[in-house]
């Protein structure tokens, strides 16, 4: 079998703390893959320097996961289509907003027979239909799809601290490759015969930390109602994955990328941290995302209206009161102390 070259796209958080386990999985086995493994950066200059030096110069993504060691096989690209041509085997992960320029750029421009996986926690509400990352990638680049989510805040994968993950595959033999290319010690991997799945967990799971964080930054409201809405929240989330594709398995909500998700994100992720900070401060979410994250970006507050968006345009908000009292909140329409008033509102 030929080594199996791998590229990156994107390189914030998630996307360097990827990078290392993927540099180091690929230096581990020559068999399986080359050991350059190139990482597209969308360049941008950080403390007088281009990001893409300081990676290669430095091994380390100095802006979005200081402090970390990147292996040297890492190799910090600003150009998209040198990154991508050669590869056989190429990793979404970016923030959902700039998918579709990005495929736009490098449809036609790929090897024959490359494979795909996405790491991104979003969705596309594209001519008044849902439309999932793993569709968008299948159908602009037409190749196959796999899906990566789990439990797994980027800062606490990058410390090696011990988590699980899910891999959604089509093929098992593309699986277990991805299994191969991601799998460590701390960083379990589990596969599942289910891509949409996880990939649909991943997304709104998003959403529903955005209500959690409501329920942080409300004095009154407590760890019992946290609960409730992660409950409620994760009954929505299932609802909305198995009305969409009825193929999606229950057992999918119990791995790594459901349940497990949605509680670390509850607990520690971005996206509650930012929904808190709205209810405390009371600024607009750009700049609580400017003030926060630095340069990162919050993926929840766009995700609850595309779901809202689509849901509207289906005729069945009504069945998924969470979301809604979630969007509404989002937008200034309701207080949010009514968080917990989802199933009394009209
Ligand atoms: P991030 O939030 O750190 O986003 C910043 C990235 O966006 C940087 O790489 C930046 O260069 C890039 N960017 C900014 N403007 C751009 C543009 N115009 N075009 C292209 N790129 C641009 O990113 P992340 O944390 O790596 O998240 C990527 C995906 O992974 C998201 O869908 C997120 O939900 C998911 N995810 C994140 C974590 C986490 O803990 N950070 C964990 C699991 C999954
Ligand atoms: P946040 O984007 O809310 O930080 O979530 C990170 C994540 O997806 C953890 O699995």
């Amino acid at each position: 079998k030929t080594p199996q070259k791998v590229g990156i796209i994107g390189s914030g958080n998630w996307g360097s703390a990827i990078a290392k386990i993927v540099g180091a999985n690929a230096l581990k086995n020559p068999d399986f893959f080359v050991e350059e493994v190139k990482q597209y950066v969308y360049e941008e200059e950080f403390e007088g320097r281009k990001l893409t030096e300081i990676i290669n110069e430095d091994h380390m993504n100095k802006k979005y996961l200081p402090g970390i060691e990147l292996p040297e096989n890492i190799v910090a690209d600003p150009d998209l289509i040198s990154t991508v041509k050669d590869a056989d085997l190429l990793i979404f992960v970016l923030p959902h907003q700039f998918v579709p320029r990005i495929l736009g750029t490098i449809k036609g421009k790929l090897k024959k027979g490359v494979r795909a996986i996405t790491l991104i926690k979003g969705v596309n509400f594209i001519d008044n239909k849902l439309v999932l990352i793993s569709e968008l990638i299948e159908k602009e680049l037409e190749c196959e799809v796999c899906s990566l989510m789990g439990a797994n805040v980027a800062n606490e994968v990058a410390q090696e601290q011990y988590c699980e993950t899910s891999i959604g595959y089509k093929n098992v033999e593309t699986g277990v490759l991805f299994w191969k290319l991601f799998n460590t010690e701390n960083f379990e991997v589990r596969i599942v015969n289910d891509v949409k799945g996880p990939e649909i967990c991943g997304a709104l799971k998003n959403v529903v930390a955005i209500g959690a964080g409501f329920c942080d930054g409300v004095e009154e409201y407590g760890g019992n109602t946290k609960a409730a809405i992660m409950r409620v929240g994760l009954m929505e989330m299932k609802q909305f994955a198995q009305m969409y594709y009825p193929s999606v398995q229950t057992e999918t909500f119990f791995e790594s990328c459901g349940v497990g998700d949605l509680i670390t994100t509850c607990f520690g992720g971005r996206n509650r941290k930012c929904a808190e900070a709205f209810v405390r401060t009371k600024k607009s979410w750009e700049e609580i995302e400017k003030d926060l994250l630095k340069g990162q970006k919050l993926q929840g507050t766009g995700t609850a209206i595309e779901v809202y968006e689509i849901l509207k345009n289906d005729n069945v908000i009504d069945k998924f009161p969470l979301f809604k009292t979630i969007y509404k909140i989002v937008q200034g329409k309701l207080d949010p102390e009514d968080i917990v008033r989802y199933d009394q509102l009209d």
